[in-house]
């Protein structure tokens, strides 16, 4: 166990938010420390399945002072080579990353705050909470009572189809991450049931272009959390039906049940063994339908007012998502036919290290756009945290550089820098 030690700032985690933050401090000369229990880009390489990629391309992989600069710039990456990406990125910018070292609690001080480590304490007057917003699985109370004999997996142990056992798979949850299970779980031969509550419909491509250029051009992005109504309900939106393939594929709804896939109503609870889907599957669809046209109607306007329509192919609208009729509410988990349930019902950080009084009562961390409610602690990465951006990798550019100016004027004039936030986190 090494000695205590001091810096200005600590950073805690190794991801790409905790080393642009790091290059961030850096740039204004703030003595800090990057603590990282693992190495660098952790999550990339160890709780991601195999066949992973981004869907968010690669001309939007970019960090403070780096963009992608290969020659694939409408690919998307793998696990392995984000995590490659990033760890480039923390050897460019020289991040003074502390490997291998757990942070185990973070306790203020007389000085500021002490953050204890298998490695010994360090002493600090800011700390970077960059540890991740997605370290466990987020799954409803009643995951316990899945059956025994059915096996169930979260998305961050999940590696492949064939660590299933054979039989039916029931993906709960239709985010980014649900579509991508089920369809993966589905062409690996196992019939899959989708539960599909509240998601966000969104064609790969658009107008000849990716989504994401459109959703970056009309500014859609950008959207600060301070301008938003209901924050809390816009932290909570699912990340969109996509998926980054070569063909830049699109994957909605009616792709999976042109594959085979069975979708149920939103999962909300499990009784005897049997899985109570809600009946406002429906419902659910024609909203993710709605908000397509309305974003698609979004982009048509922007290119309207920007003359571009000549440049670009015309409009066009996806079909309505398609439903069963009287698709069945229940399903028997413990006939055999059901052998894996697959939680992709989201994801929580873990802060469960930090011992400051800075949760409210559903143990969320108080913050206001990042800046906690303890003098000197920011906390990155997590949805929607300043911007919708704010949990895409390039939203820690914007992220960052704000987060980081505050930092700096909370060094120079502490006491006029600790604010009673007003947003819960
Ligand atoms: C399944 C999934 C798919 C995603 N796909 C995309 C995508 O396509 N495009 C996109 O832009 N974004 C995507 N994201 C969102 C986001 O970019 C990632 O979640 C990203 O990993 C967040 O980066 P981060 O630096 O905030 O956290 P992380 O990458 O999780 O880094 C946090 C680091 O902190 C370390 N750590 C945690 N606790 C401690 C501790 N107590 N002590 C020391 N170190 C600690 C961890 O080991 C880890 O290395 C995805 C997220 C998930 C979960």
């Amino acid at each position: 166990m090494r000695a205590d030690r001091s810096t200005t700032a600590v950073i805690v985690g190794g991801g790409h938010n905790g080393l642009a933050m790091s290059k961030r401090l850096s740039d204004r000369g703030i003595d800090h420390v990057v603590l990282e229990r693992d190495d660098v880009a952790s999550s990339w390489r160890t709780k991601r399945w195999d066949s992973f990629t981004l869907l968010t391309p690669n001309w939007q992989t970019r960090l403070p002072g780096r963009t992608y600069e290969g020659n694939d710039p409408d690919g998307f990456m793998t696990g392995p080579e984000i995590a490659r990406f990033i760890a480039e990125y923390a050897d460019a910018v020289d991040a003074p990353v502390q490997s291998n070292t757990n942070v185990t609690a973070m306790r203020a001080s007389s000085a500021g705050y002490d953050v204890v480590t298998d490695q010994g304490t360090w002493r600090c007057r800011c700390v970077v909470l960059a540890s991740g917003a997605s370290n466990l699985p987020s799954t409803p109370p009643f995951a316990a009572a899945v059956p025994e004999g059915v096996e169930a997996v979260n998305p961050l142990e999940y590696r492949n189809a064939d660590q299933l056992p054979g039989g039916g798979v029931l993906v709960v949850g239709a985010a980014a991450t649900g579509i991508q299970l089920a369809d993966e779980i589905h062409a690996s031969g196992r019939p899959v049931t989708l539960s599909v509550g509240e998601h966000v419909r969104m064609p790969r491509t658009y107008r000849g272009r990716d989504i994401q250029h459109w959703m970056e051009r009309i500014g859609r992005l950008d959207e600060r959390y301070d301008e938003v109504e209901e924050i809390l309900k816009a932290r909570g939106v699912a990340s969109p039906q996509l998926i980054g393939t070569p063909e830049r594929r699109t994957l909605d709804l009616n792709c999976l049940t042109d594959a085979g896939v069975q979708l149920r109503g939103r999962l909300g609870g499990i009784r005897d063994g049997v899985a109570l889907f809600s009946g406002g599957l429906g419902n659910h669809c024609r909203l993710a339908d709605q908000k397509l046209g309305r974003l698609l109607d979004d982009i048509d306007a922007w290119i309207t007012e920007h003359d571009l329509d000549d440049g670009v192919e015309p409009p066009m609208r996806a079909a309505a998502t398609r439903l069963e009729r009287n698709s069945p509410l229940t399903l028997d988990l413990k006939t055999g036919e059901i052998g894996a349930v697959v939680w992709a019902t989201g994801f929580r950080p873990d802060l469960s290290w930090v011992e400051l009084p800075v949760f409210d009562s559903s143990g969320r961390l108080r913050h206001d756009g990042g800046v906690v409610d303890a003098p000197g602690v920011y906390f990155l990465g997590a949805t929607f945290l300043r911007r919708r951006k704010s949990s895409f990798i390039h939203g820690a550019d914007d992220d960052t550089h704000d987060l980081a100016e505050h930092l700096a004027g909370y060094l120079a004039a502490p006491d006029q820098h600790f604010v009673t936030t007003q947003h819960g986190g």
